[in-house]
Order: C-alpha cells, then sequence, then structure tokens
C-alpha cells in the first residue's frame, strides 16, 4: 500500500521518541519506497532549531536507529529535504497561527492535497490543549483533505481522565480521525497471532476450554526505567503495560475469528474479549493480583540500585516495578481458564511471549524423563526476541522402554525472509498514512481495558497495607507470583532460567 501525498506533523519533536522512533521509521518508509511524491514532515516543540539543524540532528538518529543506517548520503540528504522545523509555545494557542501559515507553505511547495498527521509525542498533559489549538485555526476539519490525528501512550492516567479525554477529542476529531498507538500491535510477531490462529486448521479447533488448561503472557523487560523516572513512577507497570499491551495481547490470542480482516470486524471481536473480562473481585483483587518493586543487586560484579534509587523517583516510592495477575474471561470459548500476565522491569532478560499450555493427554500411560509424571503441550509463541512459535511435544527416547521426553518443534521467524522485520513505528505509521486503523485502539476500547484495571488501582490506593514485594533486580519477580499458578508443580515458563543471561 502506498500513502497519498501528505504531510506529518509531529510535536514534541525534539523529543527522544522522534529522535529514536519516528523519523527513522519515516526513513525506513521512504527506503522502501512507500512515501507517496508530495511529502513533508514538520517537526514541531519550543526548542529552537534552524531546518538545517534539525535535519543534522534527524540524520543523526537516522544512522543510528534506521534499518537503512548504511544508506548512501544522497538518499538521507533526498530525505533530509523534506523536513523542516518550526518553534512554537506549544502551550499558547495564539501561535498555531503559525502552524497553519507553515503548512499552507509546505502544502504549496510539496502539492499536500491538505493532508496532514498530526502527531502527538509530546508529554500526556498537551493530549487535549493540542487538538483544540489545532482545531482553533480550522486545521481539524476535513473539507479539504483528510487530517489525523495520533496519540502516544498513555492514553488517561485511569479510567476518568480516559473518559474525559475521549469526549473532549469528539469535540474537535471524529473518532475514525483519532489513531491511538499501542506499538506492540505495530509488531509483526504480535499481528502474527492472529495468522497463526486463523490461517491453520490445526490449531483453532483446540484453541479453547475443552483442550487449553491456561494461557500465559509475559513481557519482561530487562531495563530499569532508564532516564524516564519522573513519568514511571507516576505510571507503573499496571498503567505502562498492562492496561495497554497486555491487554491487547490478551484481546487476539481470546478473540474469535472476525467475519473479515477488516478494522470494524478486528475491533468488534477484540471489544467482546474486553467486554467479557470478569471483573476482579475483592477476593482476586487480595489474592490474584501481585505488585513488586525491584531492589538493588549485584551481578557478575555490577551493581544495579534499587529503583527507589533511580534519578526522579521518590526515595519511599511504592510504584509498582512489577505485576502479575490472573483473571478469567467469561464467554464460551474461555469460561473457567485462568489467564495469568506478567511483566516487570529488571527482570533477568527481555522476552515478550504467549503460552499456551494444553491439558494433559487422560490417562499417564508413560514413564516420563525427569521428575514429571505427566506431558506438558505448551504453544509458545515468541513476540520478542528471536521471534517464532515453538511447541513442545512428547517424543519416545530411543531405547528398549517407553519413556517419554518433551522436544522442541522450533520455527524462527528469521527463517521466513531475509528481509529486516520492519519496526513497529514503520507499520503503524504507514497504516495511519494510508488511513487503515485497524492496528489502533478505538476509544471504547480503551475505556474497556481501563474498566478492568481501575480497581487494581482503586484498592491499592485504598489499602497502602497490600504488599508490595520486593524483588532483587535480575530476578523474575516475587516467588509469592508462582503461587498464582493452579495445579501441581505448575509455574510461570522461565525462558531465561540463568540470572543476568541476557544483557545485565
Ligand atoms: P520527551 O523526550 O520528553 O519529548 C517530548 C517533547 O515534547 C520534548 O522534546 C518537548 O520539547 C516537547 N514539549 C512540547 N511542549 C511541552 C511542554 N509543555 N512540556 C514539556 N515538553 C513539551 O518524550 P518522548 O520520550 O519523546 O515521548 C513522547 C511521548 O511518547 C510521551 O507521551 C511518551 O509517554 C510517549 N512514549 C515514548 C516512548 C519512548 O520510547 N521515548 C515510548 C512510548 C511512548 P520542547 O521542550 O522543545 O518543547
Amino acid at each position: 500500500k502506498k500513502a497519498t501525498n501528505q504531510a506529518l506533523v509531529i510535536f514534541g519533536a525534539s523529543g527522544d521518541l522522534t529522535y529514536r522512533k519516528l523519523l527513522p521509521a519515516v526513513f525506513d518508509l521512504f527506503m522502501n519506497n512507500l512515501l507517496p511524491d508530495g511529502f513533508a514532515v514538520l517537526g514541531i516543540s519550543r526548542s529552537q532549531y534552524t531546518d538545517h539543524a534539525f535535519r543534522e540532528k534527524m540524520k543523526k538518529g537516522i544512522k543510528e536507529f534506521s534499518n537503512f543506517k548504511n544508506a548512501e548520503s544522497d538518499k538521507i540528504n533526498n530525505f533530509l529535504s523534506k523536513i523542516f522545523y518550526l518553534s512554537i509555545d506549544t502551550e499558547n494557542g495564539e501561535e498555531y497561527v503559525l502552524v497553519k501559515e507553515k503548512l499552507t507553505e509546505l502544502n504549496r511547495k510539496f502539492n499536500l492535497g491538505c493532508n496532514y498527521i498530526f502527531y502527538l509525542s509530546t508529554p500526556p498533559s498537551l493530549y487535549a490543549s493540542i487538538p483544540k489549538f489545532l482545531y482553533g485555526q480550522g486545521l481539524t476539519f476535513q473539507q479539504k483533505g483528510f487530517r489525523r490525528i495520533v496519540f502516544e501512550k498513555p492514553f488517561g492516567h485511569n479510567l476518568l481522565s480516559a473518559k474525559e479525554l475521549n469526549k473532549l477529542l469528539l469535540e474537535f476529531f471524529e473518532e475514525d480521525q483519532i489513531y491511538r498507538i499501542d506499538h506492540y500491535l505495530g509488531k509483526e510477531t504480535v499481528q502474527n497471532l492472529m495468522v497463526t490462529r486463523f490461517a491453520n486448521g490445526i490449531y483453532e479447533p483446540l484453541w479453547n476450554r475443552n483442550f487449553v488448561q491456561h494461557v500465559e503472557i509475559t513481557a519482561a523487560e530487562n531495563i530499569g526505567v532508564e532516564g524516564r523516572g519522573e513519568y514511571y513512577d507516576h505510571a507503573g507497570a499496571l498503567r505502562d503495560m498492562v492496561q495497554n499491551h497486555l491487554l491487547q495481547m490478551v484481546s487476539l490470542v481470546a478473540m474469535e475469528p472476525p467475519i473479515k480482516i477488516t478494522p470494524q470486524d478486528i475491533r468488534y471481536e477484540k471489544m467482546k474479549v474486553f467486554r467479557a473480562l470478569h471483573p476482579l473481585s475483592e477476593y482476586d483483587l487480595k489474592n490474584h493480583v501481585i505488585r513488586g518493586q525491584y531492589t538493588a543487586s549485584t551481578i557478575r560484579g555490577k551493581h544495579y540500585p534499587a529503583y527507589r534509587e533511580e534519578p526522579h523517583v521518590a526515595k519511599d516510592s511504592r510504584t509498582e516495578t512489577y505485576v502479575a495477575m490472573k483473571f478469567f474471561i467469561d464467554n464460551w470459548r474461555w469460561a473457567d481458564v485462568p489467564f495469568y500476565i506478567r511483566t516487570g522491569k529488571r527482570l533477568p532478560t527481555r522476552v515478550s511471549e504467549v503460552v499456551i499450555h494444553f491439558k494433559p493427554s487422560p490417562l499417564p500411560l508413560f514413564r516420563h524423563e525427569g521428575s514429571s509424571d505427566k506431558l506438558n503441550n505448551q504453544l509458545i509463541l515468541r513476540i520478542h526476541p528471536d521471534e517464532g512459535i515453538l511447541l513442545k511435544t512428547g517424543m519416545k527416547v530411543p531405547g528398549n522402554d517407553y519413556l517419554v521426553k518433551s522436544v522442541n518443534m522450533d520455527f524462527h521467524y528469521s527463517e521466513l525472509s531475509n528481509q529486516y522485520i520492519p519496526d513497529p513505528y514503520e507499520r503503524l505509521l504507514l497504516d495511519c498514512m494510508t488511513g487503515d486503523n485497524t492496528l489502533f485502539m478505538d476509544g471504547e476500547a480503551v475505556e474497556e481495558t481501563w474498566k478492568f484495571v481501575q480497581p487494581i488501582l482503586d484498592y491499592w490506593e485504598n489499602h497502602p497495607e497490600a504488599p508490595l514485594y520486593g524483588y532483587p533486580a535480575g530476578t523474575w519477580g516475587p516467588d509469592v507470583a508462582d503461587r498464582l499458578i493452579e495445579g501441581k508443580n505448575d509455574t510461570w515458563r522461565y525462558p531465561c532460567k540463568n540470572l543476568a543471561d541476557d544483557g545485565m
């Protein structure tokens, strides 16, 4: 798909996301010949840059983060000639007339057809005012050309603020002009969840309560807060990861097949999952939601500070850097099947995966290698890293006995093609440019996911005595999280058993 002529207007252009992700992704689109002939980027923030200085900065970002970092200078310079910069006080509505003037100028120069995408890569405190100021200049109306607006996460701080923001935005934009980013949905392997399920005849018949014992979803990071302590200390793992990325993955794992692969049909099926999430009772809140915070540790002689020692984090912070929880989905497919999700910072490795644990065979006829008396068939969908699919299945150990061993049937995504796996932002930007909002969250779904997590936020606020377990940096979180998992000898999957195997 190729986009029509348009401008990408980035607010917060002097920031980290633009430098590391957005501009390198736009450059990748350029190198893949996916940008329209008439195209311009307008970067906007308060910092002072000339076009030249801004281009030089973006060039550095491209050379470090693009998939085409070794592109010829001519190519890079050609791309940079489409980039412009405007400095305004983003909090002052009167200055938005300058945005309008600049867009009029670029529109003439590049024949943009008055098609504009406004990308808000700013602190969320500006998510209400920038749309209002754009509206004030008539820049949100679509009589001539399209107007779309993209919001980075977090979208809302709780259910109430998400609802208020949704309501307010509808004063300035139509819902189908609003693109709420969840960059997890831009990951190839997250999209592959749907393809694996619905393009193969063999999985779907087993993908239900009759055959699945439980579902486990992990999004682990080995990094700490990396200079984003101020944001993170006000957010925490529940807001930062569970409300958005993890619940989005849950919806893709649990949804019914859509009638067609259209944004409406897919969103409709995902929404049905969110609406079926079993509300957490007081008992669940106390027993089925575990929160933790990393403490200091020393790994291979290197010291890792505690969360509370990180810059811009309160010394007595009770923000969770780890969450694990168990919940159910009340529908015919999943009734009584536990879903376990966990996420955390400073865990031993960076990994995102979905594990479908199948029920064992009704009778154990054979002896099993190791201490286990049964075989657990698991289908593991690795989202990151080493993207791929792994099926754990039992095989006879060669010899005179019926001894069963669990073996891996392992497919690595990298074997599919020798092309690089695109960064989520490349895919999501192109989708927005072509008007495909399938992989973006609609307002209703955002509210529904907030509705599910809000009782947890309320419970923690109203019960300061609710445990916040410490876990040493570089471990898999509090041990108590293992107790969530039902079943004798069942635990979370530990994709990297050895502490500090990966990057720590
Ligand atoms: P950042 O480095 O702090 O950049 C935000 C930019 O917004 C700043 O460069 C700032 O530039 C500009 N800005 C405009 N008006 C502002 C105001 N009134 N107060 C403060 N800054 C203002 O943040 P970022 O990391 O690029 O993140 C941007 C957005 O993306 C945030 O909402 C963040 O939550 C989200 N996000 C970021 C990442 C990431 O990896 N960085 C990942 C996921 C989501 P001036 O000072 O020049 O105006």
